[in-house]
């Protein structure tokens, strides 16, 4: 089978992985070790992409528990770190029942978590991750900030198409108060790179995602120029805020703005 997975380099210490259009997991090279964030679905050998990049000892840090970021794990005999608030998450996932049969069937076997917390440092050697935890579309969900390179992986806390619908996800008005929280990394951060992203983009995503949330919890949705509008997805009819006049939204359910 032709590997589903793409790479592209996208700069000098930086591959990103492109599952088949569905998730994106990125490959961070140090001098000393190389970190792989998130692991995406699983489906394809993802340990095998990265060893046709890099020889170096790996580390799996996984944004948050959900399945398109963490299946992969099962490629990798390394440490795989999670933030434990995702644990619960992370171990309903691992028993989908497909997931089960597929592990079986490939004789695959997820390896355990381990868990990071806020404020935690990664030394890939000349290259630094810290660890900032934003729970929001998760409880667990984190940041990584590459200090060197002035990057901010946002796994699926920050994007273009943001999921807060999740029965897992947080009130916004509590994800209003992490991004402010955190507000201090938009003075490190250069630019962003996501979950499901195909290249950067700038670090003023942070802002404007953070004023859209605002303004969609002041206005309950029903702006005087922004409106709510249905959002249908695999799990039932949502609400889709617009936040930066481009195509970008905030998907919600309106117990999340309580
Ligand atoms: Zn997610
Ligand atoms: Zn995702």
């Amino acid at each position: 089978m032709e590997n589903r997975i793409k790479t592209k380099k996208i700069d000098d210490c930086i591959w990103l992985m492109d599952d088949n259009g569905e998730a994106t997991g990125y490959l961070v090279c140090g001098e000393k070790k190389a970190a792989v964030i998130d692991t995406m679905n699983g489906i394809a050998n993802v340990h095998a992409v990265v060893r046709e990049i890099t020889e170096l000892p790996l580390t799996v840090v996984n944004t948050h528990g959900h399945c398109d970021h963490i299946f992969g794990n099962v490629y990798f005999n390394c440490d795989c770190f999670l933030h434990p608030n995702d644990a619960e998450i992370a171990a309903e996932h691992t028993g989908f029942p497909e997931f089960v049969k597929f592990c079986k069937e490939n004789k695959l076997k997820m390896p355990p978590f381990k868990p990071i917390n806020d404020g935690e440092t990664i030394d890939l050697g000349g290259l630094t991750l810290e660890v900032i935890s934003l729970p929001g579309h998760t409880p667990g969900e984190i940041c990584l900030l590459l200090k060197e390179k002035r990057i901010l992986f946002t796994g699926d806390s920050i994007n273009h198409h943001l999921w807060m619908q999740l029965e897992e996800s947080l009130p916004l008005r509590i994800f209003l108060e992490n991004l402010n929280r955190i507000s201090w990394v938009t003075e490190k951060a250069d630019r962003i790179l996501h979950g499901h992203a195909q290249g950067f983009d700038d670090i003023s995503l942070f802002d404007e995602l953070k004023s859209g949330i605002k303004e969609l919890i002041e206005t309950k949705g029903k702006g005087n120029i922004r409106h709510s509008k249905e959002y249908k997805w695999f799990g039932g009819i949502a609400k889709q805020y617009p936040f930066d006049g481009d195509g970008s939204v905030i998907c919600y359910c309106d117990e999340k703005l309580d």
